[in-house]
């Protein structure tokens, strides 16, 4: 997604400043003659990416993991998901250890 946005974002500045000078390294390039088939060539590129990474997105399953015996399973969908083993109601992985720090201090240190 960050990549996607990236190319956009270089495709935008070509056009906008399509000669390019680094004094400390003494590089110059113009790109004025190829500034819009470039630019709009990056800017494609970086949105074709966005969608196909934001697509993609929507199809990585989540991991789960049950509050009360921390298993971890994957998992897609919107639906519930009770743990295998206990039955609990399991909490998304994502962001469970700040939601619940006391927990991670007790996988940090088991002793
Ligand atoms: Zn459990």
């Amino acid at each position: 997604m960050v990549f996607g946005l990236l190319w956009v974002i270089f495709g935008v500045t070509l056009i906008k400043y399509p000669i390019f000078y680094d004094s400390r390294h003494g590089i110059y390039q113009n790109f004025s003659q190829v500034k819009w088939p470039l630019g709009s060539g990056f800017i494609i590129l970086g949105v074709v990416f966005i969608f196909v990474s934001a697509k993609m997105k929507n199809n990585i399953t989540d991991n789960f993991i049950c509050p009360k015996c921390e298993e971890i399973i994957d998992h897609s969908g919107e639906d519930e998901v009770f743990c295998p083993k206990c039955g609990t109601k399991m909490e998304p992985l994502k962001g469970f250890y700040e939601r619940h720090p006391e927990l991670k201090e007790k996988s940090e240190n088991p002793n």
